[in-house]
């Protein structure tokens, strides 16, 4: 049965915001690479977002990555209002993915694989993993826990894209969110209460 692990922390973070992000191993795979945190072997890392609490630990080792067409251009030419890198107190990693990532892709794993999700909202470019075989949902900053709706204020924020990519996201059978920050949480119907409140809230 394959399992999903916390990535370790290794490093002490050096952001000046002290955001910490959370990333997660499932078989040869990591998802996002927050600073301090590295992982065993050699995975390749598929970043959920352009933030650069979620990117910045590519500087620190390397591992191969993948990720959206908007976040590798957002990583390779340097863009400050897609990586909040000078904003939030980290260095922008400067090398480029290995592959770039669409929406509908499956990725195989040995015994799972992971549907690649486009839920741009939060930011452009921002992806959700879905691992049918767990009915697990990896979702970056587009969920967080204990029904806190992500900031759509950002410079590359879109509230109504938002509530597309929960429509979106509602129709997967989940039954377990691993957030961007903080710890995975029970998930049934969710992302459904999720869209009720940003309903109201917009
Ligand atoms: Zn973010």
């Amino acid at each position: 049965m394959i399992e999903v692990f916390k990535g370790i922390s290794t490093h002490p973070v050096r952001g000046a915001s002290g955001t910490v992000a959370t990333g997660y191993t499932i078989g040869n795979f990591a998802v996002d690479a927050p600073e301090g945190v590295n992982y065993p072997g050699s995975p390749l890392i598929l970043l959920t977002h352009a933030h650069c609490d979620h990117i910045c630990g590519l500087s620190l080792h390397n591992h191969p990555y993948a990720c959206s067409e908007f976040t590798a251009k957002a990583i390779t030419e340097v863009r400050e209002e897609a990586t909040l890198c000078t904003h939030l107190g980290f260095q922008i990693p400067r090398r480029p993915p290995q592959q770039i990532l669409k929406d509908g892709q499956i990725l195989q794993g040995d015994g799972f694989t992971i549907e690649v999700i486009s839920t741009p909202g939060h930011c452009e470019g921002a992806l959700c993993f879905y691992v049918p075989e767990l009915k697990a949902l990896f979702t970056g900053d587009t969920v967080f826990g204990g029904r806190a709706l992500p900031s759509v204020s950002l410079p590359t924020s879109d509230p109504q894209a938002l509530i597309n990519s929960y429509e979106k996201l509602s129709a997967y059978e989940t039954e377990k969110i691993y957030p961007g920050h903080g710890i995975p949480f029970s998930a049934k119907g969710y992302i459904r209460d999720l869209l009720s409140t940003l309903n109201e809230f917009i």
